[in-house]
């Protein structure tokens, strides 16, 4: 589904547009001058990421073109698929370098999907497969799609090794948030060993320094103008000492 010139939503689930598995996140293509990359490929629960796949092409976009595959943090409801989607697209894979030890290994602890099958949020048999990661991202590197560029971000908080991206070079300027905010100023706090309130707020000022038009973020509501709203909400919850509504 065309969002923008730069970027279409070809996957998610139940947060998101119904394009995919139940579970997935929203899964971002960026189309930029030939190039094209995606961004966290879902759950990958069997058959779900071949959707992906044929909801690219309905889109009219050739997966083959995908030579990236961007990864914004060890959560299996966005990089469950990572493994399937590198072997099947021979994509290069990018991830933070605090959490690629993890996403290599397939550390069910480390992502805590221990805690996560525990809240029957996933089923029990669900493995996550390990994932070579190719290039490990700091904050300030910059990934080229294309005319887009990509501006790394450490944003922890939601969970360690959690990325942002700032995007400019394309038809507007847009933050790839994952889950650091969503729309009404929601974040999505978790009872997990890594998810921390005051990084969390630390993150958000950080952001809130950056001028951006899009909010494009893991689950629910895009903004494609505006969206710097949702994520001065956050920040001035944090300002308050409270702490912003969670997402579930
Ligand atoms: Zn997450």
């Amino acid at each position: 589904m065309k969002l923008t010139s730069d970027l279409h939503v070809v996957g998610g689930g139940y947060f998101g547009f119904g394009l995919s598995g139940h579970l997935d996140c929203h899964v971002f293509l960026l189309n930029s001058g030939g190039e094209l990359a995606l961004i966290d490929p879902g759950m990958g629960a069997p058959g779900d990421f071949d959707t992906i796949l044929d909801n690219i092409r309905a889109d009219g976009l050739d997966p083959r073109k995908i030579r990236k595959l961007i990864l914004t943090h060890y959560h299996c409801d966005h990089i469950g698929a990572a493994a399937e989607a590198q072997q099947k697209l021979d994509v290069e894979v990018y991830a933070s370098a605090i959490a690629a030890p993890a996403i290599r290994t397939g550390d069910e602890r480390a992502v805590a999907l221990d805690a996560a099958k525990a809240a029957n949020f996933y089923p029990d048999d669900y493995v996550l497969p390990p994932c070579p990661v190719d290039v490990e991202l700091h904050e300030g590197d910059v990934v080229t799609v294309g005319n887009l560029q990509l501006e790394t971000f450490d944003t922890p908080g939601h969970c360690d090794g959690h990325l942002s991206f700032l995007m400019r070079g394309g038809d507007r300027s847009y933050l790839l948030g994952a889950d650091l905010v969503f729309w009404g100023g929601k974040v999505l706090w978790q009872n997990i060993h890594d998810c921390r309130i005051d990084a969390y707020a630390s993150s958000m000022f950080k952001m809130e320094q950056h001028d951006f038009d899009a909010l494009v973020p893991g689950h629910l509501q895009i903004s494609l103008r505006g969206g710097k709203v949702h994520l001065e909400a956050a920040a001035e919850a944090f300002r308050q000492l409270g702490i912003p509504p969670n997402l579930l």
